[in-house]
């Protein structure tokens, strides 16, 4: 059994909601994060619990460091979750500022999923060109990850288990 593929967790816009009607708000509870105020989706740990028994989390989300502060405990999870550390300014990429944190943790060719309100041009064009399988799940920052983007996360990972062991499988 080889290792799970990847699964690269945006927080905000995926997993704290922005973007709604004051009136309107979606279900969630608020934190407080350095004196800001979160709203973090009602469904979010339920997913990511589901999520993490097919994929290796990994948040992937300027809140670096401070995501495993405050979300494992808020959202039911076990954690602490690995997180990406973003070095340059953003400003300084020619093309999004997470790719080059992304590459270096998990190289060419291992499968990953990125969920991520903010994809850019450059962020497709690398995910096509990547040797590795790669996935990138949209999100409407108002509505997070949903229950169809989990279904469909579970059916990719499985496509991913069942293309393994064809591969894995000796010849007669
Ligand atoms: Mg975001």
């Amino acid at each position: 059994m080889g290792a799970r593929p990847l699964l690269l967790v945006d927080v905000d816009g995926v997993i704290s909601l922005f973007g709604f009607e004051p009136d309107a708000a979606p279900a969630g509870d608020w934190t407080s994060v350095d004196g800001h105020a979160h709203l973090l989706s009602a469904t979010a740990g339920e997913h990511l619990r589901r999520l993490s028994e097919s994929f290796e989390l990994v948040w992937c989300t300027g809140w670096e460091e401070k995501a495993n502060e405050h979300l494992p405990h808020a959202l039911g999870l076990a954690g602490p979750i690995p997180h990406l550390c973003f070095t340059q300014p953003a400003e300084a990429c020619r093309t999004h500022w997470k790719l080059d944190a992304i590459v270096e943790h998990a190289g060419d060719h291992r499968p990953l999923a990125w969920i991520d309100d903010t994809f850019n041009e450059a962020c497709h064009a690398w995910a096509a060109a990547r040797p590795g399988l790669t996935l990138l799940v949209p999100t409407e920052p108002h509505v997070g990850l949903t229950a169809e983007d989990v279904a469909m996360l579970e059916r990719w990972a499985q496509a991913q288990r069942e293309r393994a062991t064809v591969v894995q499988r000796p010849s007669p």
